[in-house]
């Protein structure tokens, strides 16, 4: 992959395509690591003379919505560099073109959200081109953003010289050290709602890992294939199968897929249910699990405490409902405390450790949730197979 010192940026105009799709709520930005993470790239870029003209998306816009603009994003990042970031009106037009002209080394500008744009999500080469005019060189460090090959993740790659930033290229140098050369025992903690999004990481592993942790609703469909009662629990009917086949292949392969041994139930998907811890995983006809229970999340904290490598996506429970968050805690302590290389992806498990004030005890906190899964799957990125050859 050619990275920042493969390229020429002295007095150069660099786009970098960012990853700033960040929350918002009534149009202020309520969390920013994924504008920090960037940072160090924009600020190597700068301090080695080159101007930026950064790109990003923000949410899903039909059309040119206002309520998804990137002025905010622009402000906070204006902010946290300490210099002035223009924001053009537009994602490509007189007035970006404009912009960029203008700018001199050292300075930065942002387009507006690239998905203003209907050609951006269809990889249109003509608006690659049109990016590409806007600059003499191309940085990506969208990591969030390399598993879909869009004009400003991919298409602009192929028209001017292009490298990965230095975000992007610890994410997956990390993600591929896990797959190739881990520390032993490596350890994979999956949980989450969806076995069906998951099964293709879990199949990965059951091939590299020496033990698989299943936790979160995704338990049930295991449980259903081996003949449990799942009671109220939220159970994918078409998780079932691929769940039935993975614990056949299991027997076969030299990796422990863990299930849960005990659960916490309530009545309801709310914080204010009864709740019922079970010993065993048939749940009662009027019950959901919730949550694993004390005894599985010993279990998995004793695992994860004697592995080299950890990886870790998706909650163990329904951790936003307080009486559900004990499972998961455990869990991201233990991630927290052991000696073991750990890399947590994944949206809802990067809230949870930052719920539990654990963010920043992991080795490596991806920003990618669906592009570390395609990554770990062993499937080619296309933000990144560009970079590559
Ligand atoms: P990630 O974003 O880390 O990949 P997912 O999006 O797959 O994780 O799953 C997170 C969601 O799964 C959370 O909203 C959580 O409430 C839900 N969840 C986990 N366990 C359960 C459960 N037992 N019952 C219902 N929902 C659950
Ligand atoms: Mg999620």
């Amino acid at each position: 992959m050619r990275t920042l010192d493969d390229l020429d940026v002295a007095g150069k105009r660099v786009f970098v395509r960012v990853d700033f799709n960040v929350p918002l709520k009534d149009g202020v930005i309520t969390d920013d690591p994924r504008i920090r993470a960037a940072l160090p790239t924009l600020e190597k870029l700068l301090h080695r003379n080159a101007s930026l003209v950064l790109a990003a998306h923000l949410g899903r816009p039909q059309g040119a919505d206002p309520a998804l603009s990137l002025k905010p994003v622009a402000e906070r990042l204006s902010e946290l560099l300490g210099r002035p970031v223009a924001l053009s009106p537009e994602v490509v037009g007189d007035a970006s073109w404009d912009l960029a002209q203008n700018l001199r080394p050292g300075q930065a500008m942002m387009l507006e959200n690239v998905r203003y744009e209907a050609g951006e999500t269809k990889n249109d080469d003509e608006l690659a081109r049109a990016y590409a005019a806007l600059a003499d060189a191309y940085v990506n460090d969208a990591f969030g953003a390399a598993h879909r090959a869009h004009a400003s993740t991919e298409g602009i790659a192929h028209h001017l010289p292009s490298a990965a930033g230095l975000l992007l290229q610890r994410e997956v140098e990390t993600l591929r050290g896990i797959l190739a050369d881990p520390a032993r025992p490596l350890v994979a903690i999956v949980g989450g709602a969806k076995v069906t999004d998951k099964i293709g990481v879990i199949d990965a592993f059951l091939d590299r890992a020496d033990a698989i942790l299943i936790g979160g609703a995704m338990c049930f469909p295991f449980f259903s294939a081996q003949g449990h009662r799942t009671g109220q629990s939220l159970c994918e009917e078409e998780g079932i199968a691929p769940a039935g086949r993975a614990l056949d292949d299991a027997e076969t392969k030299d990796c422990d897929l863990l299930l849960p041994i005990d659960l916490l139930c309530g009545e309801e998907f709310s914080a204010d249910t009864t709740v019922t811890p079970i010993e065993g995983v048939n749940v009662p006809r009027h019950l959901m699990g919730l949550d694993i229970g004390p005894l599985t999340a010993e279990k998995y904290a004793e695992v994860i405490l004697d592995a080299g490598t950890v990886f870790w996506n998706g909650p163990m429970g329904a951790f936003e409902l307080p009486p559900f968050a004990p499972g998961t805690r455990r869990v991201a302590e233990a991630v927290a405390e052991t000696d073991a290389v750990t890399v947590v992806g994944g949206g809802d498990s990067a809230a949870a450790l930052a719920q539990f004030g654990l963010a920043d005890r992991v080795t490596h906190l991806s920003t990618g949730g669906g592009a570390s899964l395609e990554l770990i799957e062993g499937r080619e990125l296309p933000g990144v197979a560009v970079l590559e050859g």
